[in-house]
């Protein structure tokens, strides 16, 4: 089967690669329908994963049909149509039982890092009952595609959050994940959506398609002034996904006294914490990397058509097309955001 794989200079290539079969019982063999490229893969590429293994295939955002099942596996069946989560996790260790699938003793984040990952023409998907989703029957691939990584990072900034209805809720980071952050915070109830980037085509998209209230372009606007002049005392809540130079400080500083601040940015430098001057606010901080455990009910979400993140695919190439797709996805020119990759044409 095709697949691409990285090497450690930085290189990506499409190669020849037998078909995975069940190495574990609990393993499933799934025929990728969709998948896409993400942020995290460019890490691995450009070598800031040291746990990432050279030669491995990438992805681990993806949708398929399962294929075949191992002896253990016991909530798929072949034929079932699927929505993969990032992470691998075992749903029964002290971490997964209390939610936090991050910190599976078993698991993390494997497929596409560690194991092969997706983008390729099958992929073999270990702890397959609980890393996989079942898709309902109005939704679509296209419509389950972002369930397992994206969508799931925005719903968790947005839970993270505590938002109450009514709330003013502030996104830092019109990208795919502060775009979901942004539909999902709508749903538990904000009142008010502020997106604030400093790309004003991503403004533009997040006003459109994810129906923010207003957007704030931080780089040529005053962005504590607008915020403060629209709720006298700040953001009830802020969703910090852009992780740039000076956003985590930004973060701080919109967010009113005793709201949640709510970190699900990756950041390549330290940030400070200058609490002398945040003393009296009482903020709570959290961040983290997602416990992507709400897939179902992500999902159902879409099927109720709640929620939708169809917009964020800009582009759709088959798997032929990867290696020209990396390089445009990386260079985000025109308002791109996410390409969709679909199965190879022979
Ligand atoms: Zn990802
Ligand atoms: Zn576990």
């Amino acid at each position: 089967m095709k697949a691409l794989i990285w090497k450690s200079g930085g290189e990506i290539e499409i190669v020849e690669k037998p078909f995975p079969s069940i190495v574990e019982p609990t393993d499933a063999i799934v025929r990728v329908t969709m998948s896409s490229i993400c942020t995290s893969d460019l890490h691995i590429i450009h070598g800031y994963v040291p746990k990432a293994v050279p030669e491995t295939v990438l992805g681990h955002e993806f949708v398929g049909e399962v294929v075949s099942v191992g002896s253990n596996v016991k909530k798929l069946a072949v034929g079932d149509r699927v929505s993969a989560n990032c992470e691998t996790f075992c749903g029964e260790c002290f971490f997964c039982k209390k939610g936090y699938i991050n910190n599976c003793i078993k698991g993390g984040w494997k497929l596409g890092c560690s194991i092969d990952g997706c983008q390729a023409e099958y992929v073999r998907v270990p702890l397959a009952d609980t890393g996989l989703t079942k898709i309902p029957e109005n939704v679509s691939y296209k419509n389950a595609l972002f369930v397992g990584d994206i969508l799931s990072s925005g719903y968790f900034g947005a839970e993270m959050c505590e938002i109450n209805q009514g709330d003013t809720v502030a996104v830092i980071g019109c990208g795919p994940v502060g775009l979901c952050a942004m539909q999902c915070a709508r749903l538990l109830g904000a009142e008010r959506i502020i997106a604030i980037d400093i790309d004003d085509s991503r403004l533009r998209i997040a006003k459109e398609t994810a129906l923010a209230d207003v957007i704030i372009n931080s780089e040529t606007e005053d962005t504590e002034k607008i915020i403060l002049d629209l709720t006298a005392y700040g953001a009830d809540g802020v969703i910090e996904a852009a992780g740039g130079e000076d956003t985590f400080e930004l973060s701080w500083k919109i967010a009113r006294p005793n709201a949640v601040v709510a970190v699900v940015a990756m950041y390549e430098t330290n940030q400070t914490l200058p609490l002398p001057h945040m003393y009296g606010k009482n903020l709570i901080f959290k961040t983290g990397g997602v416990d992507a455990i709400h897939c179902m009910t992500l999902l159902d979400y879409i099927a109720q058509g709640k929620l939708n993140t169809d917009f964020l695919v800009t582009k759709e190439v088959p798997l032929n097309d990867i290696t020209a797709a990396y390089s445009e996805f990386e260079t985000k020119k025109d308002g791109m955001l996410k390409i969709a990759l679909t199965p190879w044409v022979y």
